[in-house]
């Protein structure tokens, strides 16, 4: 049964299949041996190969040796967790925070923890799988509003009066669409009927806001009581692993009740001073953010110029809507061929329809590079093309 459904999603061009990549730092890799210039890291500052970071992790790697051990509760919170908590909670302007074993753990540890019955969420309808997989953990009621219109969640939220509590969760940079949600509007409705809300900085953490700080920074704005963000590690910070900041009250709550903080190993040492390192560059080096913004808008407005369909503003990602499977693959094949690297993003990633090539630029990117890339692009102009 598993091999008849195998065939037909080759059938549909939408089998997935591992590839093995090399990358010897900067955006040149390898993928399943071929050499390309890639575009679709989400080390998007380039900090992975940081020698500051690399050496923060040789040097926690000969002090701790690499596992943690144990959970977090048990004996796996070290003074590198600590630090790590107690830095990120100063960047992102929280009274504490607390540290997950990726991205993906936290929003189905954090969403159930803090929404159940009862309650319900309001989530944006391109929220990220984990999103969805924590709201369906949670058993609150779930309703989703239109992607990033907050008169549609002012619509959904009006009606939610007879619940216990009620949650918005969205994206703070959506990481499929490369735009920035429209936090204050959702803020402000929130605000006014009671709800809390969780806000996914993942690919926003150290990509907007001046000092690369986030969403919140990105449009002035200071988190209040009633706002949760999290974010990742294995992101923009070069790392692996996640966090939730927030006020003490929360975080000590999900100490107590978010179940994949509870029984999960805690990060490795390493992955945590690697995080610290990398917070460090990011906080005295803001022109990495600042010059990130300036490769995103070069390929941005190359591919606009060009006539190409692609989405979002200001951020590092920038989707090329394809349409079908079919021509999404069909592309990426070729620019592979041209030593290019941006795999076909289709469904379940994206809704039916809306396939794409999703561009991520680094802020070591080069001009050429960017130029290349639209260059390859333009010999067979895509379906997309409008
Ligand atoms: N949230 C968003 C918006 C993401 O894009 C991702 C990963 N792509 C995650 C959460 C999960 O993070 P992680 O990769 O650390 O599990």
């Amino acid at each position: 049964m598993f091999k008849d459904r195998l065939i037909s999603l080759k059938g549909e061009d939408l089998l997935r299949t591992l590839r093995t990549a090399e990358f010897g730092g900067g955006v040149k890799a390898f993928i399943a041996g071929r050499p390309c210039t890639q575009f679709c890291t989400n080390d998007y500052l380039g900090l992975s190969h940081h020698p500051d970071v690399t050496a923060a992790v040789r040097a926690a790697v000969d002090e701790t040796g690499f596992g943690a051990g144990s959970a977090p509760l048990i004996a796996g919170h070290t003074r590198y967790h600590k630090e790590l908590r107690e830095y990120l909670a100063r960047f992102k302007g929280s009274e504490t925070a607390l540290l997950f074993g990726s991205g993906y753990l936290a929003n189905v540890g954090i969403i159930p923890a803090l929404a159940g019955e009862g309650d319900v969420i309001l989530s944006d309808s391109l929220n990220h799988a984990s999103i969805i997989d924590g709201c369906r953990l949670s058993r609150a009621d779930v309703k989703v509003y239109r992607h990033a219109d907050p008169s549609s969640l002012e619509a959904s939220l009006k009606s939610c009066g007879g619940y216990k509590r009620r949650w918005v969760v969205t994206e703070g940079v959506f990481g499929m669409d490369g735009e920035v949600a429209p936090l204050p509007d959702i803020l402000h409705i929130a605000g006014t009927r009671d709800a809390g809300v969780i806000i996914d900085d993942a690919h926003a953490t150290g990509t907007i806001g001046k000092t690369g700080r986030g969403t919140l920074e990105h449009f002035g704005l200071e988190p209040g009581d009633g706002v949760i963000q999290m974010g990742t590690l294995g992101k923009a910070l070069g790392s692996y692993g996640a966090f939730v900041a927030g006020t003490r009250v929360v975080i000590d709550w999900l100490v107590n009740s978010a179940r994949s903080f509870m029984f999960s190993t805690a990060l490795p040492p390493a992955a945590c001073a690697a995080a610290i390192a990398s917070l460090r560059v990011i906080e005295r080096q803001p022109e990495r953010t600042a010059l990130l913004r300036k490769n995103a808008d070069h390929l941005r407005s190359s591919l606009l110029q060009a006539g190409f369909k692609v989405l979002g503003d200001g951020t590092p990602i920038v989707p090329l809507i394809m349409g079908s499977a079919h021509d999404a693959v069909k592309l990426a094949s070729s620019l592979m061929d041209a030593g290019y690297y941006a795999p076909a993003i289709r469904p379940p990633t994206v809704p039916e329809g809306m396939s794409r090539l999703r561009f991520t630029v680094s802020s070591l990117h080069t001009a050429d590079d960017i130029e290349g890339l639209v260059e390859a692009l333009l010999p067979s102009p895509p379906a997309g093309e409008g």
